[in-house]
């Protein structure tokens, strides 16, 4: 779900500020306590705010818990947890910016609408948030959160359909974006991913209790067995009855989000049938096909650079060595909120493994280069503790645009990759050679033969600046711009 900016209309910012986890279990006795487990296998989707919504049967109401922070630093509390009564429960993490962490925005979001009482777990972004909410305004609609998942939950409850199941379907089919949701009703768990199938979502299954889940990882934790991915488009309505689905949108060609496999996602967790940390693997051994380097050492950027730098030095036949250490009690430097602390927060989570370093002709392997910030520190640091030649190699190609589908990323003025060439980059960066892999080679990791540039298997947008889903938000903005740049004139 994504935060629509805090500006006094609540549109000054039509950028999403989030990245999510999600997860849902239906007919267990431990609902809440499992829901936490699954929610703290996520917590890599999401480290500012958890949250869970149950419904206790007996009783015929919701319980709903919302904290900011980490799922352990709240979900851990037996008066936390006993208060989440019921054997039905929903869960989320989120990632927002600082201006965005208000209670009113935790997940899951709760309503209670004509059909009845709705809690609802978003990850992804809408694309046309923004004008849907401008829209519902007019109509008289009142909003309590800045958040994208409010104006689904609006367009649902003036749905004139009679089952929750349809009103989704039909509010939905107005909803522009990547979105893979859980939510409940007193009656029904229901999961539902977008038609191009973005972002994540699975089922699984544990002593009879349906699961979903944004990934493999949140199963693990609790000893459940994996059942299948949902799929794009698919509506997985769950209730005392058993499990029926449902497909309400026109196909679409499969997008997965590629940047899932590169970074996000958990190394190990299957998403979408495929192992993360053995595509990250073969992402390295790409490199190493394509961008080969002679080096002494494959050193990897912990810890998101680790399976790639593996597959780089298998591919090279070169030792792989831990010459930089990651301090584990530091959260992703990313998630920073401003330059100044991101700056900071890299000296605070890694440190050169001098001995290791010193004198060695070395590749640095990293999974993506955004900003910059981050490699820059990195290669200063194994310079300091003495490497001779420094070598950097990013198991992604350049990312040149900003994602609007639910992964946080910086505008693309501020993209190191939009801004420079290789070559300034590399000189940037002060490596002797700096070597991204293609996005065939990329495509070639994932088990295909190269990307399809007519129909591309994945959403690569980031990469290749090829949008599957309309912008239309900032479509609009730049038309409202336009046109008061024409009155001034
Ligand atoms: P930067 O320092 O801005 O170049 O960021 C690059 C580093 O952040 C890499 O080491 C990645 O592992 C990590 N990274 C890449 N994308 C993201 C993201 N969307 N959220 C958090 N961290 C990221």
């Amino acid at each position: 779900m994504a935060g629509l900016g805090e500006g006094l209309d609540g549109f000054r910012d039509d950028r999403f500020h989030e990245e999510c986890g999600v997860f849902g279990i239906f007919g267990h006795r431990e609902a809440a306590t499992l829901t936490a487990l699954g929610l703290h296998a996520l917590q890599h989707r999401g480290q500012e705010a958890a949250g869970i919504v149950s419904f206790d049967d007996e009783a015929r109401q919701f319980c709903a818990e919302r904290r900011l922070g980490l799922v352990g630093d709240h979900f851990n509390q037996e008066q936390v947890i006993s208060r989440l009564k019921g054997d039905v429960a929903i869960g989320h993490v989120r990632y927002a910016t600082a201006g965005d962490t208000i209670m009113r925005n935790v997940q899951p979001l709760f309503a209670e609408i004509s059909l009845g009482g709705l809690a609802v777990a978003h990850n992804g972004n809408l694309t046309n948030a923004a004008t849907l909410r401008r829209e519902l305004v007019t109509r008289g609609a009142i909003f309590q959160s800045t958040s994208d998942t409010e104006v689904m939950i609006h367009l649902v409850a003036t749905s004139r359909f009679r089952t929750f199941a349809d009103c989704f379907a039909d509010a939905l089919r107005h909803v522009e974006g990547a979105y893979s949701l859980v939510l409940l009703t007193p009656d029904l768990m229901m999961g539902i991913r977008d038609p191009l199938g973005v972002r994540p979502l699975i089922i699984g299954s544990l002593d009879g209790a349906t699961i979903l889940a944004s990934e493999t990882c949140a199963l693990d934790i609790i000893g459940a067995e994996f059942v299948r991915d949902v799929a794009p488009g698919e509506m997985v309505l769950v209730t005392r009855e058993g499990m029926r689905s449902l497909f309400p949108f026109a196909p679409a060609p499969r997008r997965f989000c590629i940047f899932e496999y590169v970074y996000f996602a958990r190394p190990d967790s299957l998403v979408e049938g495929m192992s993360v940390y053995e595509a990250r693997k073969r992402i390295g051994r790409e490199l190493a096909r394509e961008a080969p380097a002679d080096i002494d050492l494959v050193i990897p950027v912990p810890d998101s650079g680790v399976p790639a730098a593996l597959g780089f030095a298998e591919g090279l036949g070169v030792p792989f060595d831990l010459g930089i250490i990651r301090n584990h009690y530091v959260g992703r430097t990313f998630i920073e909120p401003t330059d100044q602390i991101r700056h900071f927060g890299v000296k605070l989570k890694h440190n050169a493994n001098r001995h290791v370093l010193r004198g060695k002709r070395i590749a640095l392997v990293d999974d993506s280069i955004v900003r910059g910030t981050t490699s820059l520190k990195i290669v200063n640091m194994v310079r300091e503790a003495g490497a001779r030649e420094v070598h950097m190699r990013v198991a992604s190609p350049p990312t040149i645009k900003s994602c609007y589908y639910g992964v946080d990323t910086p505008e693309d003025a501020e993209l190191m990759a939009s801004r420079f060439s290789l070559e300034e980059m590399r000189r940037r960066l002060g490596v002797d050679s700096l070597a991204f892999v293609t996005i065939d080679g990329l495509y070639r990791a994932m088990g295909e033969p190269a990307r399809n540039s007519e129909r591309p298997q994945f959403c690569d947008a980031c990469f290749t600046g090829d949008y599957p889903i309309p912008l239309t938000d900032r479509l609009g903005k730049r038309e409202t711009q336009l046109s008061l740049l024409d009155e001034g004139t």
